[in-house]
């Protein structure tokens, strides 16, 4: 099997582990700053708290009810990072073509040397496809992402999320309840959701982006919707705008508000949906004249990047190309030189042919690797302080040593399964996004991002 989209190369001149940063932050090996000690610690020192740990997110609210792992057997725990890596390679080595490990962008780099493929949440999902006889898809991500891949994979294979725990906070933050209710309030407003006007538009059409649960990704599918990465977001808005007086985008409040700006729509036309407040919090005249009503999610990763950092990384490296993803606030994506997704980053940096300094807005896994890949390039995270995303966090290589032992003695751990009414509807919604087709017309930089 071959890695599909990083291509490593040989001999990285820097480290690419994060932890490694932060082991050495923590013990005063050197200077730096991080925003948590504790990231220092192994997961499973947090796998019987609630929330989300250390990281990004810590500081989100996690839900009532989401998954806890269970307590990794003390041998795994207290393995050294070598001792692991010869487990996890021998294990591999014994399944052979049995099992497939993926690893997505932003994951530790301890887990991704693993990978037999690495990118983002959609691209693994359809690496997997491309193994329809393995038995089981080790996934490397977060929970909806194994919920992505037990959609699109075939039903006899298990897709296996090695930490329980890994959730990610801005899924968490659209609950299927508080969607049907949101629903439920705007039909009050909008009438019979499914009738057509004169221009043959129904009143609202719901979008949810890739990070959602598959429960929202049904809510979608039985609704006339779909489901946008952030590579298509504008591509699959132009879709929802052919069929639809609006747009309920959820749940990430910036990469839609990113995104409909870009196409045109004025800020004043994109109300926010706050599902803790009545009718959103938003007033009956701005729900109607909405054109793209934005849930109140964000991502805690993307949320630290501010208009300051990239000052002072205009100020301290003039030249600086500032690349941000578009789950950044507006005004960091404004003040940006370039935003797009993970993998628009990756090829632009690929693509640039002459020595260059990059400051980067992403999550810090993919961008120290990008730095340890590139050493032609000064690459560096515009967020100065080394904060992962504390769900990503979670699979630490004891997780995978753990299921992928697991697998070689006859017994699936952590399987994720999507229950079959949900999958069904779910399943359309991603089908009517891959079916979507761009624009005719050249786009913004970051929309070009494929
Ligand atoms: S980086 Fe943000 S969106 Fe991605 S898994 Fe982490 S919290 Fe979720």
């Amino acid at each position: 099997m071959s890695a599909v989209n990083i291509t490593l190369q040989p001999r990285p001149q820097l480290d690419a582990s994060v932890d490694h940063a932060i082991q050495a932050i923590v013990s005063g090996a050197t200077t730096g700053q991080t925003c948590n000690t504790d990231l220092a610690a192994g997961p499973w020192d947090f796998d019987i708290r609630p929330g989300y740990g250390p990281g990004s997110s810590m500081g989100d609210v996690i839900p009532t009810g989401a998954p806890r792992q269970g307590e990794l057997p003390r041998e795994y725990r207290e393995a050294s990072e070598d001792e692991l890596a010869g487990r996890i390679r021998a294990a591999k080595a014994a399944l052979g073509e049995r099992v497939v490990v993926l690893g997505h962008f932003y994951q530790r780099e301890e887990v991704v040397t693993h990978a037999d493929y690495v990118g983002d949440s959609f691209q693994l999902a359809n690496a997997a496809l491309e193994h329809p006889d393995a038995e089981a898809i080790v996934f490397c991500g977060v929970h909806f992402m194994a919920e992505t891949a037990d959609l699109l994979s075939r039903p006899e294979q298990a897709v296996i999320l090695p930490n329980l725990a890994a959730g990610c906070s801005m899924a968490d933050m659209a609950d299927i309840d508080q969607v049907e209710e949101c629903w439920e309030q705007l039909s009050e407003i909008y009438g019979d959701m499914d009738a057509e006007d004169a221009e043959g538009l129904v009143p609202v059409i719901p979008v949810t982006y890739m990070n959602s649960s598959a429960a929202i990704k049904g809510f979608v599918g039985r609704h006339g919707g779909i489901v946008c990465t952030s590579s298509n977001a504008r591509t699959v808005l132009e879709w929802a705008f052919q069929r639809g007086r609006r747009v309920l985008f959820f749940p990430d409040q910036h990469l839609g508000r990113n995104t409909a700006k870009a196409m045109g729509v004025p800020l004043e036309q994109m109300p926010m949906w706050n599902p803790r407040r009545p009718l959103g919090g938003a007033s009956v005249d701005a729900l109607e004249d909405a054109r793209v009503i934005l849930w109140h999610g964000f991502c805690s990763v993307h949320r630290r990047f501010s208009v300051d950092q990239i000052e002072q990384a205009r100020a301290e490296h003039p030249g600086v190309r500032v690349i941000v993803h578009p789950e950044c606030p507006m005004e960091v994506v404004d003040a940006a030189d370039e935003a797009g997704s993970t993998d628009y980053i990756r090829k632009a940096i690929e693509a640039a042919t002459e020595p260059t300094t990059f400051a980067i807005g992403t999550e810090v896994n993919l961008v120290q690797r990008l730095a340890a890949e590139h050493p032609q390039h000064t690459i560096f995270c515009l967020d100065p302080v080394v904060c992962p995303c504390s769900t990503m966090y979670r699979i630490h290589p004891g997780y995978l040593a753990w299921v992928l032992e697991g697998l070689v003695d006859g017994e699936v751990r952590n399987r994720i399964t999507v229950p079959a009414d949900v999958a069904e509807p779910a399943r359309v919604a991603l089908e009517r996004m891959l079916a979507a087709k761009p624009p005719a017309a050249p786009v913004a930089d970051w929309e070009n991002a494929s």
